[in-house]
């Protein structure tokens, strides 16, 4: 490869990677190459949706872990990111939630013109092959098919109805649809109508293999972004212990992930200066933004015995509503996810090893108060990054987690919920609630915002994704939201995706 020139370089093959792929190389007169540091995606675990926990740990995956976390009783806790074709998608839980209208009008307040709801909606709709109930919020026929809640064992009408006996809508409420909040339904999934995985890679790049202007390499790090001036002229990376420089003539389109991303900028030198020259890096752009503002969703598990066995479900989940529990902030985003499973899923069962019958409420925390940054470890890029998410390091934070208890015991309460599950078992009525939340809360792998799109001096990328002080550089990732979206983040990454490639071929 080495010598070898392309008029677009795609570096990282995740969620956002393969929608700028694809749809680039639907032009058959430009040339693009796709740079996967992980392997392709042929483990039969992948495309099963509920094979997919073995390769958490396995070689398919970075295995991030972040520094001690002071708000979380000092734990250093896993993150699993995808490594191989399709990314994180290819080890995801496959929950599809768009986020809320408010997360996007909030984006686009803050600088980011032109990412408010109204703006995303059409690419939201074009994403999707939805086969639920249609409506004019949802698309037909686009590469990602998109289900609700195919695995009946994993439906509660339990929580749906309690949820409506609290005074929630439901209980077939449609989050993805006109208003996210304030219902309960079932979650939808990415999964095919042949009951396989829809990851980026099979619903983008399967289609696009054909295409010869399309050269797609994995197993091949990329270490720098090589740049002259405010041009970036190439990349080099490493591929069985050989370096390759290959050109770029026109754009490099960098979608390493909200971890990886910063960390391949910082270690071609840009970055915050100080910090580069601390870890003996030329600086070749000082952007402070880079790794600041870094955000993540965390879950916590609350148990109920159930009164009488079911079937296991076969998905991770199946229920969910969203809420806002910040009173003082009636107008925000909900910040509170709170899905439910009414027994432990078939996948999970060899590791929870729960022999009673129970039900796990998850609440997950999706409007982090709480930032933390990410820095590079040294210059070597086989060096893991720095990754301090600063978990509960707002107060704010622990409260969502105590008011979403609080809500569990309510709906416990309810008469449908009460009738199929008896007793709180953990936390239990006596626990010390922060303790609890502050040594139980873990990450739902949902890192984002070290780059973030807007025009002030934090700003990583403009809102044409551009990185600030360079001609042909884009991010197009998790790393971009300028807040991190309220609920899982996968849609909002092919959303990006699809933004990226269409900002580049028609405005560019
Ligand atoms: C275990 C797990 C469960 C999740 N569950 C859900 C869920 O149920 N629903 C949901 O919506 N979201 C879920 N997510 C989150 C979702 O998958 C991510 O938000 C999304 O995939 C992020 O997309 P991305 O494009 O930013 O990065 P990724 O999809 O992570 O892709 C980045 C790619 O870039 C490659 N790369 C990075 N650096 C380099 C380099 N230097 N050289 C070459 N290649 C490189 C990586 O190997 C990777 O393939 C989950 C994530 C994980 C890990």
């Amino acid at each position: 490869m080495t010598g070898s020139s392309f008029d677009f370089i795609i570096v990282g093959a995740g969620a956002a990677g393969c929608v700028v792929a694809s749809r680039l190389s639907a032009n058959p007169d430009v040339s693009v190459l796709l740079i996967e540091a992980g392997e392709g995606a042929s483990n039969p675990n992948i495309a099963d949706p509920q094979g997919f926990v073995s390769l958490w740990g396995s070689e398919l995956d970075w295995k991030i872990s972040t520094e001690a976390q002071t708000g979380a009783t000092g734990r250093e806790i896993l993150i699993n990111q995808g490594k191989v074709i399709g990314g994180s998608t290819s080890i995801n839980a496959l929950m599809w939630v768009r986020g809320n209208r408010r997360n996007f009008d909030e984006w686009a307040a803050q600088g980011a013109t032109g990412w408010g709801y109204d703006d995303l909606l059409p690419i939201f709709k074009k994403v999707e092959d939805f086969t639920g109930k249609l409506s004019p919020v949802h698309g037909e026929g686009g590469p990602v098919c998109v289900q609700p809640n195919p695995d009946p064992d994993s439906r509660s009408d339990a929580f749906l109805n309690g949820a409506v006996e609290l005074g929630y809508d439901g209980p077939d409420w449609d989050y993805n649809g006109e208003r996210q909040e304030n219902g309960a339904g079932v979650l939808q999934f990415s999964i095919t109508r042949d009951n396989k995985r829809a990851s980026s890679a099979q619903a983008y790049l399967d289609p696009a293999s054909g295409r010869t202007n399309l050269t797609v390499i994995t197993g091949a790090h990329v270490f720098r972004l090589d740049t002259e001036g405010s041009r970036v002229t190439g990349v080099s990376y490493s591929k069985d212990g050989q370096t390759h420089q290959v050109h770029v003539e026109r754009e490099v389109v960098v979608c390493g992930g909200a971890f990886l991303s910063p960390k391949l900028l910082m270690l071609s030198g840009i970055g915050p200066a100080k910090h580069l020259s601390e870890v003996g890096i030329e600086v070749k752009a000082d952007l402070p933004g880079v790794g600041q503002n870094l955000q993540d969703h965390l879950q916590l598990p609350v148990v109920y015995a159930g009164a009488a066995e079911r079937p296991l479900p076969t998905l991770l989940t199946g229920n969910t509503m969203f809420v806002n529990t910040r009173t003082d902030r009636p107008d925000a985003p909900p910040d509170l996810q709170l899905n439910f499973t009414p027994a432990v899923p078939k996948p999970l069962a060899p590791v929870l090893n729960i022999p009673v019958p129970v039900g796990i409420f998850l609440p997950i925390l999706i409007q982090p108060d709480s930032t933390g940054t990410l820095t590079l470890r040294s210059s070597d890029p086989n060096d893991a990054p720095r990754v301090h998410p600063n978990y509960l390091s707002e107060a704010a934070d622990v409260q969502t987690f105590v008011k979403a208890i609080d809500l569990i015991r309510d709906i416990a309460g309810t008469k449908a919920m009460s009738e199929a599950y008896v007793a709180e078992v953990v936390p239990g009525r006596e626990a010390d609630l922060e303790g609890f939340i502050r040594s139980q809360v873990t990450t739902i792998w949902h890192p984002a915002g070290t780059c973030r799109i807007g025009q002030d001096e934090q700003a990583v990328v403009d809102p044409q994704l551009r990185v600030r002080g360079f001609d042909n550089l884009r991010v197009a990732d998790a790393s971009v939201m300028p807040t991190v979206t309220s609920g899982n983040t996968q849609a909002a990454c092919f959303v990006i995706g699809e933004r990226a490639a269409d900002l580049i071929l028609n405005h560019s």
